[in-house]
């Protein structure tokens, strides 16, 4: 019997197709579920539907309301293993003949030898890394690391150039939206006005790649105009640059359009030619052939129920109606606001926006750390079941414990003024903590470390910060006024 491939919206790519007849199911219930980003839901309505129109006839193409409309009964299917728990228990239920995931650098099988080979170790990511690439020769010279070092995060870690409103760097090479962009939005407007899907943030004009001819276009890009400077820049942020130095991969990476692997080539070539820099070719093979792929195994080893069973730090805290329909116009804090606007323009924002403001600001608050790992991923373009909850609820809000990151992410307004042009826009001042000019992060982390001490007081990485909070002199008062603010 002729098996057909059966694939998800995580596997539109060319490395997800062995040739033969395949089955493509657009499920609405996914976008029905909870509120999504327009762009998000956008994004992969389009990617879907370009994906169909390229098989042409060796595709079945299904757009039903539930999968199980277009899959019950049939026993000719195989599937490459979906990259949810969702999706893997639908697909065994089928009955569906299950492939090895692809679409990561490192396969599932050698992360289990890693990892079980360690005995009771720690699972460290720099070990990982390390281990990966000696094990795959990625970006190495021999035994040893290219260019010496395993980690250039020292010269990765500059601030936005003074003065700069930008980057100056030239605008990335957008995609062009086509009639299928169109039916799509169409499609959307529609299931809004009749209250099927609860749509948040705008959509349009579409801002990331659908298809594989896009996606290497926006790597082709990538490496001509922002690579070099993707490694210095990697951590600073300036409101009139949304973009930055980064590379806008991780939506295609995630829905299978682009193979990692030809992301990790291709900057790795131009390091060898002399065309990029160490620094920021390792900054590239670390995101993705040591970060990614973390986050993908660790979302499988640490288990189904990782995400609900996780709140260390007693984080009880409902989000606010500012963040749940990206409202930037409800928040004063500046740096908040901004990132928010961000996300609510385009589904996304780079990492620092993410972790050490829209992740600091929600451990400061105490959000449900449950609710926080759902919205972003509702609420980024490249947000998936398995890609947030190492980064939400390990590394972000600490709620595990620390299984995945050794210390909270918290800090103050200093550190934001440092790597942004934030505070120059803000009405609070980021070396205030008390009074009324005081930055809701500055007095934040103090209010923060106060609230968390009696969990944090064993864990030496927190020593000196829980030793300064100890000396600080109007502790009490800063607590008292951070209980009482209702402003975000
Ligand atoms: Fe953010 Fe504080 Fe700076 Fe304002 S002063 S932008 S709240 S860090």
């Amino acid at each position: 019997m002729e098996r057909v491939r059966w694939i998800f919206a995580g596997q539109l790519g060319e490395q997800f197709d062995d040739g033969g007849r395949m089955l493509l199911v657009e499920a609405r219930s996914v976008l029905e579920r909870a509120p999504i980003h327009r762009a998000k839901a956008h994004l992969i309505l389009s990617a879907i539907r370009h994906r169909a129109a390229e098989l042409g006839d060796r595709v079945e193409f299904h757009q039903v309301h539930r999968y199980r409309d277009a899959v019950a009964g049939r026993d000719d299917l195989e599937v490459i293993d979906p990259t949810s728990y969702r999706a893997r228990a639908l697909v065994r239920e089928v009955g569906a003949r299950i492939l090895p995931s692809r679409g990561f650098v490192t396969s599932e099988a050698d992360f289990a030898a890693w990892a079980d080979g360690r005995g009771a170790k720690r699972l460290l990511l720099e070990d990982f890394y390390r281990a990966m690439r000696q094990r795959t020769g990625i970006l190495m010279d021999g035994d040893a690391p290219a260019g010496g070092q395993w980690n250039y995060d020292h010269d990765n870690r500059q601030p936005p150039p003074k003065n700069a409103v930008t980057l100056g760097l030239p605008d990335p090479r957008w995609p062009e939206e086509d009639e299928i962009d169109a039916e799509v939005r169409a499609d959307l407007d529609r299931w809004q006005a009749e209250g099927r899907v609860r749509l948040v943030g705008a959509d349009g004009p579409r801002r990331f790649a659908v298809t594989a001819a896009e996606a290497k276009a926006v790597l082709a890009d990538f490496v001509e105009s922002r690579l070099g400077d993707f490694g210095p820049f990697e951590d600073a942020t300036l409101t009139g640059d949304w973009t930055m130095a980064h590379s806008l991969l991780s939506a295609p990476l995630n829905l299978g359009l682009i193979d990692p692997v030809e992301v990790i080539d291709t900057v790795v070539a131009e390091y060898r030619a002399g065309r990029a820099p160490i620094a920021s070719v390792e900054g590239v093979v670390r995101q993705i052939a040591g970060w990614r792929d973390w986050v993908w195994h660790l979302y499988w080893r640490l288990g189904e129920n990782y995400t609900d069973s996780h709140n260390a730090l007693g984080a009880h805290e409902p989000l606010p109606a500012a963040l749940l329909e990206l409202d930037p116009d409800r928040i004063e804090a500046n740096c908040l606001s901004q990132s928010i606007r961000g996300v609510a323009e385009h589904g996304w924002a780079h990492h620092i926006q993410r972790l050490m403001i829209i992740g600091n600001h929600a451990l400061q608050r105490g959000y449900e750390p449950r609710q926080l790992n759902d919205w972003f991923v509702s609420m980024f373009v490249d947000g998936t079941p398995w890609v947030m909850p190492a980064n939400v609820i390990g590394m972000s809000q600490h709620a595990d414990g620390g299984i995945v990151a050794t210390k909270p992410y918290a800090a103050g307004g200093a550190y934001i003024s440092k790597m942004t042009d934030y505070c120059g826009g803000c009405r609070f001042n980021p070396k205030v903590r008390l009074g009324p000019d005081a930055c809701p992060f500055t007095a934040g982390y103090w209010a923060f470390l106060d609230r968390v001490e009696p969990v944090l007081r064993g864990n030496h990485r927190m020593a000196q910060p829980l030793a300064g909070l100890r000396r600080l002199a109007d502790r009490e008062a800063v607590v008292d006024q951070e209980s009482r603010r209702d402003n975000l």
